[in-house]
């Protein structure tokens, strides 16, 4: 099969009813966007690498989804509508099997958020695969209304949705240093190979929250780049952090006591340092707490507040009583 066969059998869908905000898709030299009048346009790319960001052997319609949801996850922290992608795909060899199941898992999510395959390209070489994502942000009286990392504030709280650390805990686990029952490590994979996108979240922030990032590298890591572009500090509480880690009592013996790899560093690890988890870690002003609330609640999503944006700057971790807790939590920069 050559490479026009391939786009044509896997990648391009018989014309489906007009997608918003695409002119034109896939088959001529460019694709044309039109957002609406008073929409800018959000753009974002990730690439995953075999071997760097997958196993060789990962269910490809996970790989599918994955490398959509990452995609779409930058869109959800800056609080944009996906309207559309592009797919630069190189591939070893034409595995038709393997290609109908990462076309399943990657229109599954894409069509799960009308977010519309546009273009890309294809050829041959070890497998990478590098996605373009493009959103729509209103712009209210000449402003934007995008969620950036620079606009927190000392005295803002700190919240983030969903759960944290799972990923790395199954992650530990394929890779044999730790070892999991086997229904915790069904559950944690699936938040390694099929995260999910806050976009609604996101989109129901706008407006109250001041600042906002996703997780992908480990909660602290990212956390930094939000008090570098805010020019503040923060504190968690990592009482309330360490309870966001899904899988957290499957350490736990009747007894109430943690298996020694569970032991509270290694959990904190987990959810401070863990990396691939996809949620989103945003701050808003005490007197926006209802309204935070009611966003999570109109996305039915899960958000926690795990501490506050401080004057001071620096990021501090402290106990239920606010005193210091100390460790090294590392998170995950690639040329580190
Ligand atoms: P060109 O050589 O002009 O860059 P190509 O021959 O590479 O165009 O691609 C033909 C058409 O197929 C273009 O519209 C391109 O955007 C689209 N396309 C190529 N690869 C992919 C892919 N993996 N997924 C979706 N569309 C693709
Ligand atoms: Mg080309």
């Amino acid at each position: 099969m050559g490479e026009f066969d391939l786009i044509a059998r896997y990648f391009k869908r018989p014309s489906r009813e007009a997608e918003p905000g695409v002119a034109l898709g896939i088959g001529d030299d460019c694709a044309l966007l039109q957002p609406r009048p008073g929409m800018q346009l959000a753009i974002s790319s990730d690439m995953l690498v075999e071997g760097r960001h997958f196993f060789p052997d990962v269910d490809p319609a996970h790989l599918g989804h994955k490398a959509l949801a990452v995609n779409l996850s930058d869109l959800a922290a800056c609080g944009a509508k996906p309207l559309a992608f592009t797919l630069a795909l190189a591939l070893p060899r034409v595995d038709e099997p393997w290609l109908a199941a990462f076309s399943h898992g990657l229109f599954a999510l894409a069509d799960a958020h009308g977010c519309a395959l546009i273009g890309g390209d294809t050829t041959q070489g070890p497998l990478n695969i590098c996605i373009t994502v493009f959103g729509e942000v209103p712009v209210v009286s000449g402003k934007s209304q995008a969620l950036l990392r620079s606009g927190a504030r000392a005295g803002d709280d700190l919240y983030v949705s969903g759960t944290l650390g799972d990923a790395r805990l199954a992650l530990d686990a394929l890779r044999g240093s730790i070892s999991l029952p086997a229904n915790v490590l069904t559950q944690a994979r699936q938040r390694l190979e099929q995260p999910t996108p806050r976009v609604a979240l996101g989109i129901a922030l706008r407006g109250i929250a001041t600042a906002a990032i996703d997780v992908s590298d480990g909660l602290l890591g990212d956390l930094r780049h939000v008090l570098k572009a805010s020019h503040c500090g923060a504190s968690i509480d990592t009482s309330v952090a360490i309870q966001l880690i899904a899988s957290h009592a499957c350490g736990k013996r009747a007894s109430g006591q943690f298996d020694a790899e569970f032991s509270l560093q290694n959990r904190l690890n987990w959810v401070l340092a863990g990396g691939d988890d996809y949620e989103l870690l945003f701050t808003a002003p005490a007197s926006a707490q209802a309204a935070v609330i009611q966003a999570a609640h109109s996305s039915a999503t899960s958000v926690t507040r795990i501490g506050r944006m401080d004057e001071e700057t620096g990021l501090r971790l402290v106990d239920a009583n606010g005193q210091p807790v100390s460790g090294q939590f590392a998170s995950f920069d690639h040329f580190a």
